[in-house]
């Protein structure tokens, strides 16, 4: 029998208006779920419940979607990549740090676990999660709690440098072959994964390390079995223009010429379109061709940020008709936080504090997400959708005055406010603690991964650097 949990008397609710086809604020009523499904938002629940929740100091909101994440080694840069960049690639660190800091297996076990915590704690509930198995992967993700969708790379080339301007590609495309097989081989366990929790998402890694074979077959692959698509595109001006210097147009009218938009294919990060002031290039129909098929842009704008570069701007992009949703693409694996950064890197960026708001970010980060997982059940708080919910402290100072609770939450408190969150209608986190995965102990285990990635990097790097000479620490050590 499923158990039925009541939020009573929730002081603020984000509840989904199927009229407006928009979220409203509601005050003051019952949020009741059964098993893994919502059955009642607003007002009062007249029937039984299994556990009652007190809501009075509650904002209660649907899990958040992030839908571009690389949780099995992006926290292992942390004091690394915040501020490593190559000023010869335009400032992009992307291509030097794949090459010579790698982590072992251990590491990104223990990496996915720290990260995987850390997103359940800034109210996270599904992750598109773009990385590699390490082994335990599927269990790990099923134990979590998450809602996850595994979406394993592969590619038909590696990066290689030689020096620190020119980004060369090691070619291998019966390598990209088998991944894209084992990729789906994958999928298919995930998707039958006894969490129940698990789907699949098909990922050709880049744009420029994928053939064009090989990427007309993965989307033709996602289309005809109904999964989503994703893959890194207009990401770094190094990429811009390899890809003109390959097929003499943007990497956006190349996908497109190949036929590989449309609603499944989201793409990160769509940030060096052809009217990017720094681009300088001659059309002015990326945005018009994203918006056309239906194609969604997946906003991580902090690692864009470190570098100085900034998407300009996600209001005009939401205007033209572009589906725009959130990831966190680097640690911190903090949505919340990052929702903020794109609101005012927006501002920045347009010169207008009108150009995005609060309203947006919260659409990008439920609904627009869910759209491009192509799921219609999640992201926001409705009977018959998914219980996947977030509960947020309302009564913490920094909180207080809750006047208007998404923007206390996006501007002020981020994740210290979330208080419990339910995935599928199962407790994950609870007074600010994650139930499911052992973050103190992974976070150990992975401080001593990197130590070891970091003793390696003289063998990997092309200029036999090492870590410190790549990543200097903040202070000298005296
Ligand atoms: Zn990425």
């Amino acid at each position: 029998m499923s158990k039925t949990v009541r939020i009573e008397k929730a002081a603020w609710i984000a509840a989904w208006d199927e009229a407006r086809q928009g979220h409203v604020y509601l005050r003051d009523g019952d949020v009741v779920f059964a098993g893994d499904r919502i059955v009642q938002v607003g007002g009062n629940w007249s029937g039984e419940a299994d556990e009652t929740v007190d809501g009075r100091d509650r904002f209660v909101m649907p899990g958040l979607i992030d839908i571009h994440a690389h949780p099995h080694h992006e926290t292992a840069y942390k004091g690394i990549r915040e501020e490593h960049g190559v000023p010869a690639m335009y400032m992009t660190g992307l291509y030097e740090r794949s090459q010579a800091f790698r982590l072992d297996a251990e590491g990104r076990a223990a990496c996915a676990e720290l990260s995987y915590a850390d997103l359940l704690l800034s109210g996270v509930t599904s992750l598109a999660d773009l990385s590699s198995d390490f082994g335990g992967w599927l269990d790990l993700l099923g134990r979590s709690g998450l809602r996850g969708f595994v979406a394993p790379g592969y590619a038909s080339a590696r990066w290689q440098l030689e020096n620190d301007h020119v980004l060369g590609y090691a070619w291998d495309e019966a390598a990209g072959r088998k991944g894209f097989e084992d990729a789906i081989r994958l999928i298919e366990m995930a998707e039958q994964h006894p969490s129940g929790r698990l789907s699949g998402v098909v990922f050709p890694a880049q744009i420029d390390t994928c053939s064009e074979e090989l990427l007309r077959d993965s989307v033709a692959f996602a289309r005809d079995t109904g999964r989503p698509c994703t893959t890194h595109l207009s990401q770094s001006k190094m990429e811009f223009n390899e890809m003109v210097r390959r097929h003499g147009v943007t990497p956006v009218q190349f996908a497109q010429r190949i036929g590989f938009l449309g609603p499944e294919v989201n793409l990160g990060h769509c940030i060096f379109i052809d009217e990017h002031s720094r681009i300088g290039w001659h059309t002015r129909r990326d945005l018009a061709i994203l918006a056309e098929t239906g194609s969604t842009v997946a906003h991580c704008p902090s690692p864009f940020a470190r570098y100085g570069d900034a998407l300009q701007d996600i209001g005009k992009y939401r205007r033209a008709g572009v589906n725009v949703g959130m990831g966190t693409d680097v640690a911190p694996h903090n949505l919340i936080e990052e929702m903020r950064l794109a609101l005012i890197a927006s501002h920045l960026a347009a010169e207008d504090i009108h150009t995005a708001h609060t309203v947006d970010l919260f659409e990008m980060a439920t609904v627009s997400g869910a759209k491009a997982m192509l799921r219609d059940d999640l992201g926001k708080l409705v009977p018959g959708a998914k219980a996947d919910i977030v509960s947020v402290d309302l009564s913490l100072p920094i909180m207080m005055p809750a006047r208007d609770p998404l923007k206390s939450l996006i501007y002020h408190a981020a994740d210290r406010a979330v208080r419990d969150v339910w995935v599928d209608g199962r407790q994950v986190v609870a007074e600010g603690r994650v139930l499911t995965l052992d973050r103190e102990g992974a976070a150990g285990r992975l401080a001593e991964a990197q130590a070891r990635m970091c003793a390696e990097v003289p063998q990997h790097d092309y200029a036999g650097r090492s870590a410190e000479e790549i990543a200097p620490l903040s202070l000298p050590l005296g």
